[in-house]
């Protein structure tokens, strides 16, 4: 299996579907911890810590990467934002987590639908690699 690196390395950035329209529309199976009408939130299939889970928009709207966000996307980025939270209060996370957005290939993004990560259960590193 490549690793993350090597995935997103190989990803091609693209408007098209991804595996994340497939979650969403429950064509895959996934293990969703959270989900209202705007967001879904589930758990990361190679997960990087004790807790690890991705929390993306269901209705992308050409929100394929951070760096296409527009005006119009404010309020689902803060709805985002506001969902890692609930998650790792949910999760129990009370000592403290990360949330990470990877952005193109420098940034490692292997999936192009926007999402937030929410890793936490362990103590975190800085810098990031
Ligand atoms: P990115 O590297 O920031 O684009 O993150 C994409 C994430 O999606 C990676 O952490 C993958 O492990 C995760 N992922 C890819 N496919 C699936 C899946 O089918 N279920 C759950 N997570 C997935």
């Amino acid at each position: 299996m490549a690793s993350e690196k090597e995935a997103a390395l190989e990803a091609v950035p693209s408007d098209g579907p991804t595996i994340f329209d497939k979650i969403i529309d429950k064509k895959i199976p996934s293990s969703v911890v959270y989900e209202d009408d705007q967001v879904l939130a589930f758990r990361d299939i190679a997960p990087q810590a004790p807790v690890h889970i991705v929390i993306i928009p269901k209705v992308k709207d050409g929100l394929t990467r951070l760096s296409k966000a527009e005006e119009r996307h404010v309020e689902i980025l803060g709805r985002l934002l506001y969902t890692a939270k609930i998650v790792a209060k949910q999760e129990g996370l009370e000592n403290g987590f990360r949330v990470v957005i990877n952005d193109g290939p420098d940034g490692c993004q292997s999936v192009y639908h926007l999402h937030l990560h929410v890793i936490g259960g362990r103590q975190m590193n800085w810098p990031p690699g």
